[in-house]
């Protein structure tokens, strides 16, 4: 099972530590290419907002998609604050997009937004490629 290739262009597999798994370009990809859709069960937001489950992703005030489910591998992509891909929401679906070109191997990652950074990844810190980076960097 490691390193399986899904759909010809997607590999799950271990992210940067304390990352949890990330989903990799198994090819190169263009920007602006469809990569996959966020699947999941359409719940009431109302409902989602007392759940604990991470692998929630708003639609709007009334709709929640949950995507915990293992068959919706859009929930490995990990969020970062230069990211190389976007969410968009089309008729319902929660669409995502490369927003440069991609290199194989490189793992897709998209902006999870403030209401989520806020809750779960400031509380610890942000691991993320581009803050890791910049928290290398020594001031002067
Ligand atoms: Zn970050």
């Amino acid at each position: 099972m490691r390193n399986r290739v899904i759909n010809g262009r997607f590999i799950v597999r271990q992210s940067r530590p304390s990352m949890g798994r990330g989903l990799f370009a198994a090819i190169p990809i263009r920007k602006g290419d469809f990569l996959l859709e966020y699947t999941g069960r359409r719940i009431p937001t109302s409902y989602a907002d007392t759940l604990k489950t991470r692998y929630l992703f708003e639609l709007d005030e009334e709709w929640t998609i949950d995507g915990s489910r293992r068959t919706n591998i859009a929930r490995y992509v990990n969020h970062s604050c230069a990211p190389n891909c976007e969410v968009q929401l089309r008729d319902g679906k929660i669409l995502i997009f490369a927003t440069r070109n991609i290199r194989q191997g490189e793992e897709f990652t998209f902006d999870y937004g403030d209401e989520y950074f806020e809750e779960f990844i400031r509380p610890s810190g942000c691991k993320c490629s581009f803050c890791s980076r910049s928290r290398d960097i020594v001031p002067a």
